[in-house]
């Protein structure tokens, strides 16, 4: 029995993993997400199944998930999307990760690395299309010259990241697409020609903006089972996925409160009638946001119940009114009870957050069980 925890499906990440493959088509590979621990599902039980079920290539953020992955025996490619600190740059050779460089000279100094190595040292090449944030902004001609330089580093992707995907109101997307192509078209004219071209996450994908699929796509959220909404006139999302993870607290506690009392840190609600609470075993320490203090629901025998007062370190409580509960028993945070279910994102809005936030806030306090 655990204060809280989390219940994942390794089937669902599976067949949100082929329905992904199934939009993509076959021209397409997919290139699941699995940095942060896999978004909190966990990154080497979620990798094994995505390789049992096909996946060729997972991405990570930093060498030391990588390292995680090779250590537990996965065989796929592993892409490192943001780490290329020096500390870093020997251990991509040393343990067979392909980094993403986002600079000129991070070229030449992988190259230098690789020739010393005396080994093939493939990489991706970000640049940076309007996101503002890693990638290089040199200029086509800037990139062959630096490509010209190389004698073991070789480009086998060009990739970027779009900043607002989901944001059909702005031209923001389009515009990343156009600069993509140019500088692309400038090295194919040259007669540099990237094995992999890449820009799609989730919400690309899923709202099948097609021109940015390149011959490869990064799904990070879908994997999970869920698509952000998109803003404006949007083409429809044309993938079905569900979410994976159920995370539930024990109910430490049951107790009948006479009206007027206040509950929690602050006394930020005072009960308006005699009140039953339950109080969870779960806290923002395990990543329950604070901010659903006084505005969260949970389930509790299939009843959508409010979180009372304020969200502590340690526990949580809420209405149970009506309810017969007992210390014990499984109250709901995410997923689904009877005919209820919430999911991140509703989560995510009531605390005014995103639901990526609110699966990667999940603490490793959290035991977290295979079902
Ligand atoms: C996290 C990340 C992704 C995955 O994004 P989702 O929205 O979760 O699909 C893809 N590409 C890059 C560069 C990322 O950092």
């Amino acid at each position: 029995m655990y204060r809280s925890w989390l219940e994942v499906s390794l089937s669902q990440i599976a067949s949100n993993f082929r329905a992904i493959r199934k939009l993509a088509g076959s021209g397409v590979t997919v290139m699941p997400v699995v940095k942060a621990d896999a978004y909190r599902h966990g990154a080497v039980e979620v990798s094994r199944v995505l390789e049992e079920a096909g996946a060729r290539w997972l991405a990570v953020s930093n060498v030391h998930e990588g390292i995680a992955l090779r250590e537990s025996g996965m065989t796929s490619r592993i892409l490192v999307m943001a780490d290329f600190l020096p500390s870093s740059r020997p251990l991509f050779l040393d343990y067979d990760l392909t980094p993403a460089i986002h600079s000129l000279e991070g070229i030449a100094a992988y190259d230098e690395l690789a020739v010393a190595a005396g080994k093939p040292a493939p990489f991706h090449l970000k640049i940076d299309t309007g996101m503002g944030r890693l990638g290089t902004r040199a200029s086509a001609s800037e990139i062959l010259d630096a490509l010209a330089q190389t004698r073991a580093a070789r480009l086998e992707g060009l990739m970027s990241h779009f900043a607002s995907a989901p944001n059909y109101t702005t031209s923001q997307t389009d515009e990343q697409i156009a600069t993509f192509t140019a500088v692309l078209q400038h090295l194919r004219n040259a007669g540099v020609n990237p094995a992999m071209v890449h820009l799609s996450s989730t919400v690309p994908l899923a709202y099948g903006r097609k021109e940015a699929w390149g011959n490869l796509v990064r799904p990070g959220h879908a994997i999970y089972g869920y698509v952000s909404p998109a803003k404006g006139a949007s083409s429809p999302c044309l993938l079905e996925v569900h979410p994976a993870l159920s995370w539930k607290a024990t109910v430490l506690e049951v107790k009948d409160i006479p009206a007027g009392a206040a509950i929690g840190y602050g006394g930020i609600h005072t009960t308006g009638r005699e009140t039953r609470i339950a109080v969870l075993g779960v806290g923002y320490a395990d990543g329950y946001p604070h901010r659903l203090s006084n505005k969260g629901k949970v389930l509790l025998q299939g009843r959508a119940v409010p979180v009372l007062g304020a969200v502590s370190m340690d526990l949580t409580t809420v209405d149970a009114s009506g309810l017969d509960v007992k210390p014990g028993d499984a109250a709901t945070l995410l997923g689904t009870d009877g005919d209820e279910s919430i999911d991140a994102q509703q989560i995510a809005k009531l605390a005014g957050t995103i639901s990526y936030s609110v699966l990667c806030g999940i603490s490793s306090r959290v035991v977290r069980l295979y079902v």
